[in-house]
């Protein structure tokens, strides 16, 4: 999609490499990718160029060991070409140090959402709280960390309820995204 600046038209480039992992179904992709879509076009006023997002589905890689995922994706997450790389996987990522599995990670330009302790919700809010995490993981893969504002999608949740009190991304938190997009954009 071209967006209209004026006379002028924003040029596009490639930021976000999206990679659907195992068995992340076609309708949740969609969906995550629409969110995240939607969320780049509200701040794209603000953005140098105007973010293209890339699709790619892969099947998850080999795990050697419980508690070793988030070690293992990573390094998978790093060989994919994009500025920033998000990934999608039904896998648990199980922390050893709190002894559960998290909903996700990231920083430096890579992250990862995983849907394994969201499927206990309906399909319905399942897909309505994994559309703002994904948001919560491009953040951090993008390094905005943990917000306070308990309203901010960016703040810390420890429940997958705790999603349903953000509505958005706070101020605070779209202006430092908004500064480190435009860096990666230029890196
Ligand atoms: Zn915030």
């Amino acid at each position: 999609m071209q967006r209209f600046e004026g006379a002028l038209i924003k040029k596009r480039k490639p930021l976000v490499t999206l990679v659907i992992y195992g068995k992340i179904n076609q309708d949740l992709s969609n969906h995550l990718y629409e969110s995240f879509f939607k969320f780049l076009q509200s701040i794209d006023d603000n953005l140098e160029y105007t973010p293209e997002i890339n699709v790619l589905q892969m099947p998850n890689p080999q795990i050697e060991e419980h508690g070793k995922e988030e070690e293992v994706f990573s390094r998978e997450l790093d060989k994919i070409t994009g500025k920033i790389v998000v990934g999608v996987t039904e896998i648990g990522i199980y922390d050893r140090g709190i002894s559960r599995n998290i909903f996700g990670f990231g920083k430096a330009g890579a992250g990862l959402l995983s849907s394994y302790r969201f499927q206990e919700s309906s399909p319905k809010k399942m897909k309505e709280r994994l559309g703002k995490e994904i948001i919560k993981v491009f953040s951090l893969a993008t390094d905005v960390w943990h917000c306070r504002n308990e309203n901010c999608i960016v703040s810390y949740h420890r429940q997958i309820q705790d999603l349903d009190r953000n509505r958005g991304v706070c101020k605070e938190c779209t202006e430092k995204l908004i500064k480190n997009i435009n860096q990666y954009m230029e890196d």
